[in-house]
């Protein structure tokens, strides 16, 4: 056990985790430089074309050091995004130690600082890295003291290095090796082991990732989940070198893989303590959560015959993310669909995107929304997913949304233009600091404002230079109303949303507008209304097309107009028919791009 060392990377997005990590590997010899062609730990295709991390994997490496002894590090990925701050803690939990990595070039950035903040919660010592010091902007010095000041760890020993190049690399390993502790552990006491990641394999079901911090695990014993107490035959036990390799037991401070017949996904949670069916620990690991979906949204099939396999698909992506849910939803807007559960914006994003490039689906996806607790007038409180479904006002007493603390780190030159977007979302600020040129900026903001393009808005105020992280922090009362969209009269379901009292005329005028722009011209005019209960707040026109589009081609050669009629099959795609009207895909996004 005193030459095992277990490790994690930490880092803002981009900062070079995957790089370096990949570099470890092959400094390591984990693999051929040709099998190094590709970014190792980053493996699914998505991960490599967006260049994020969105499952933790983790790789057993032999390390031979300067001081003549030959050391196992385990070294544990961890997701780079705000939405998997669990997975990231449970991580970390598993480890001695992290590297704080910081692009030399880039500074301190929201997402060092809160992974920083876990990782030092969970006991665990950091190391600082400055990475990419090959590049002609990297300014080492300022970001050791960016370092010191913003998150107030001693970092003047920080370590220097280029994944890139590979400089500095073995120094780097070295202090891995001489500065993260060794871990400690019973191999004696009672079976316990930190879930640390789980996945599903087609060949051999579900896989999970442990730690295992007291005890031993072999083939053949009888294992159990301490959350929902199941138990389950463990067949086999293993490392990643980085392909899988068995082994004859995982013992106190190891790192591995465990197969044991686990059916579904959901039975095998991150952060559960697996413990001896026969000789159980008397309690779990500490710091187990339950992961709830933070953000709603209805995905529809374009047609509707695609519903069962829309209900495959997400069966099976869910096969291999439990933090996904989704149950039936009927609108009478867009037909049967489902309503989906999501940790955050990226996890929908990349939900939607794999449903459409992995199996072909042609989706509509409704706004975003966070969910609502309502009181109603007889006492009972409800959560509401979906903005069509709240109650009617006279029923509720009061209605409560979920409020975020978000911290946001700033160049100073545009903290005035972040504030005023903060306070134009409804955010209360709690805290500012200046730290060096950077400005850390502390609101309490409605998750409701934020799943509206608050990303986007920050990043384009800023040039790209705020960096942000949140958490959740409490449900809070708050003058909500719903506004619904009418379309020739007919109230459209999908497009009802929760807003503000007070900005709900102008949010409602805005979406009026920006339907009219979206809503394609058609054989008749089209009347587009915004509404809180009865009280018509804005109304827009989309007038009838003059002529007939294929009359321009009245004489033409055949394949002109054959190509205009494919062309206008292709738009087709991502319209819905309501009522007699056809809506475009971007129209039930439209309140994404006003406000
Ligand atoms: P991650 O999001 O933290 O996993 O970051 P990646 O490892 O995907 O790296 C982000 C980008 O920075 C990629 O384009 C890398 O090629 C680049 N990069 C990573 N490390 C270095 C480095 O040491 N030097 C230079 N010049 N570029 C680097
Ligand atoms: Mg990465």
């Amino acid at each position: 056990m005193q030459h095992i060392r277990n490790f994690s990377i930490i880092a803002h997005i981009d900062h070079g985790k995957s790089t370096l990590a990949d570099r470890i590997i092959q400094f390591c010899g984990g693999l051929s430089d040709r099998e190094m062609e590709e970014q190792v730990l980053d493996s699914m295709e998505l991960e490599r074309e967006r260049g994020i991390t969105i499952k933790a994997q983790t790789v057993a490496l032999k390390y031979p050091s300067l001081d003549g002894q030959v050391y196992l590090l385990n070294l544990i990925d961890t997701p780079g995004h705000v939405d998997f701050s669990y997975e990231v803690s449970r991580s970390l939990a598993a480890c001695e130690g992290a590297l704080l990595v910081v692009d030399a070039s880039q500074g301190v950035e929201a997402q060092t600082v809160a992974n920083c903040y876990t990782a030092i919660e969970q006991g665990v010592e950091v190391i600082p890295v400055l990475n990419k010091i090959d590049l002609p902007a990297a300014d080492p010095e300022r970001v050791v003291a960016e370092i010191e000041d913003i998150i107030g760890i001693d970092a003047k020993d920080a370590l220097r290095v280029s994944a890139k190049t590979g400089e500095g690399i073995q120094a780097m390993l070295e202090a891995v090796v001489k500065r993260i502790p060794t871990p400690k552990g019973d191999p004696d006491a009672p079976l316990k082991a930190l879930i640390i990641d789980s996945w599903f394999d087609n060949y051999v079901g579900v896989v999970i990732l442990v730690r295992v911090v007291d005890g031993v695990l072999k083939p053949g014993n009888k294992i159990m989940l301490m959350a929902n107490r199941t138990a389950y035959l463990c067949e086999q036990v293993g490392a990643f070198l980085p392909k899988a390799e068995s082994r004859d037991s995982l013992a106190a401070g190891e790192v591995g893989y465990v197969i044991s017949g686990i059916k579904e996904l959901k039975s095998a949670k991150v952060g559960d303590t697996v413990t001896l069916a026969d000789n159980p620990a008397t309690a779990p690991l500490a710091g187990f959560k339950e992961i709830k979906p933070q953000v709603f949204a209805g995905l529809y099939p374009v047609e509707s015959n695609q519903y069962d396999a829309l209900r495959a698909a997400l069966e099976k992506l869910q096969l291999n993310d439990s933090s996904l849910q989704f149950e039936p939803e009927t609108s009478q807007a867009l037909g049967f669909g489902f309503r989906c559960g999501f940790l955050g914006l990226l996890h929908l994003d990349i939900v939607q995107e794999r449903l459409e490039r992995e199996y072909d689906m042609d989706l509509i996806t409704t706004a975003p929304t966070v969910v609502y607790q309502v009181v109603l007038r007889d006492g009972t409180i409800t959560e509401i997913e979906n903005p069509s479904k709240m109650p009617d006002l006279s029923k509720i007493v009061e209605i409560r949304e979920p409020i975020i603390t978000t911290t946001i780190l700033v160049p100073e030159e545009y903290v005035g233009v972040v504030m005023s977007l903060c306070t134009g979302k409804r955010g209360i600020q709690r805290n500012m600091q200046y730290m060096g040129r950077q400005v850390m900026l502390v609101y309490e903001m409605p998750l409701n404002e934020v799943v509206m393009d608050f990303f986007d808005k920050l990043k384009s105020v800023s040039r790209g230079y705020a960096s942000l992280d949140y958490e959740f922090k409490e449900f809070r009362a708050s003058d909500l109303v719903k506004l619904d969209i009418l379309i020739n009269n007919e109230k459209v379901d999908a497009l009802s949303l929760i807003v503000h009292r007070a900005s709900s005329q102008q949010r409602g005028r805005e979406l009026a507008q920006k339907m009219r722009e979206l809503i394609p011209r058609q054989m008749f005019d089209i009347a587009v209304q915004a509404a809180i209960g009865a009280h018509v707040v804005a109304r827009e026109n989309v007038k009838a097309l003059r002529k007939n589009v294929l009359a321009k081609c009245y004489g033409g050669d055949i394949t002109r107009k054959r190509k205009l009629l494919e062309k206008q099959k292709a738009g087709k795609k991502r319209m819905k028919r309501v009522g007699n009207v056809e809506i475009p895909q971007a129209a039930f996004l439209a309140i994404l791009q006003v406000g």
